[in-house]
């Protein structure tokens, strides 16, 4: 039986890849200090002898007793108000993290797969955008600290490959959307999804021009299973090419839930990308891959997830303060 470790296994991203590599027939460790983590996205895996879970932060030495074939480095915050509220972490987990990682996988002679994000191209002057551009952030920015700590990611990837030989892979993740996301992490989606369950006005940031493509999380956990197990070792897009604008998106969302909100505008964010596209060109040649649900349907499947959720859920501003962790 493989083994992987997978680092933030608690998170939207992680828990789904811990279900798929189970489904797979791995043996998975996963691992999280729950900071913006939940554990009742993985509970249901507690009860299966494959799963191991350790509570634990991986910007600080990481101990894994016996063999591992493969490590998937998922942990970070990955919502623009999460690296605002949390920004010395953010910036440790993908620098700190990966590289505690990185010595993880030389020691066990291990794959590993790091995700890195769409951010890294900044406010693209390419569009749509692909691996060859290297984009356009900037370091004192408030997402500086997200986007700077994945670029260093993948620059220190890139070095272990080189100076010590082992297999790497780099997935750069465009915006993704389903069921486990956090209700109230601040990004679009659930944000909207948000709103119009609570009766909320559904607010737009900027002029609503700006836009984004969303990938369901079944399709993009099937491109990141492709990717560590194919021979290709330089950055991936993975993502959903259907571009579509905020204001269109808000759109979508009053019709999906049937009511019938008033928009507002807000302010918007300083450094927000204007548009984000992926050319995923790389991602059907190398890894025969491409996306297969339409946003409709994602948007239904994730809308069931939001409707289930108990009101206390549902009308909590946060599902925990940070503060408790960093005292
Ligand atoms: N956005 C919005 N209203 C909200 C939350 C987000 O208009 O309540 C916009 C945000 O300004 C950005 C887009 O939606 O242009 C996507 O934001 P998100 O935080 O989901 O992720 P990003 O792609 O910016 O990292």
């Amino acid at each position: 039986m493989k083994k992987v470790l997978i680092t933030g296994a608690a998170g939207f991203l992680g828990s789904h890849l811990c279900d798929r590599f189970i489904h797979e027939g791995y043996e998975v460790i996963g691992m999280d200090n729950l900071i913006t983590g939940d554990l009742k996205n993985i509970e249901h895996l507690f009860k299966l002898k494959e799963f191991e879970f350790y509570h634990h932060d991986v910007s600080t030495f990481v101990h894994v007793p016996g063999d591992l074939d493969y490590i998937l480095h998922f942990a970070s915050p990955a919502s623009p108000i999460d690296y605002l509220k949390i920004p010395i972490q953010t910036l440790k987990v993908s620098s700190l993290g990966t590289h505690n990682m990185l010595g993880l996988a030389r020691a066990k002679n291990a794959r590993i797969l790091v995700a890195s994000t769409s951010e890294i191209y900044g406010d693209p002057n390419v569009h749509p955008q692909t691996e060859e551009y290297w984009g356009n952030v900037n370091p004192v920015g408030p997402r500086g600290v997200y986007d700077e700590a994945k670029r260093f990611q993948e620059a220190m990837t890139m070095a272990y490959q080189r100076i010590h030989d082992i297999e790497t892979r780099i997935v750069r993740i465009f915006n993704t959307y389903g069921p486990r996301m956090r209700l109230n992490d601040g990004r679009v989606l659930p944000a909207f999804i948000g709103q119009a369950l609570r009766g909320e006005d559904i607010t737009i940031f900027g002029d609503g021009s700006q836009t984004r493509s969303f990938c369901y999380v079944d399709d993009l956990v099937e491109g990141i299973f492709r990717l560590l197990l194919s021979d290709y070792d330089m950055p991936v897009n993975i993502g959903n090419p259907d571009e579509i604008t905020i204001a269109e998106f808000a759109e979508e969302i009053i019709n999906l839930t049937g009511t019938n909100q008033s928009i507002v505008y807000k302010d918007l964010p300083e450094g927000d990308p204007a548009k984000r596209r992926p050319d995923i060109t790389k991602a059907r040649e190398i890894l025969d891959w491409e996306p297969k649900i339409h946003r409709a349907q994602g948007l239904r499947l994730t809308f069931e997830y939001f409707k289930s959720l108990s009101h206390d859920e549902l009308y909590k501003k946060e599902h925990k303060s940070f503060d408790a962790y960093f005292r």
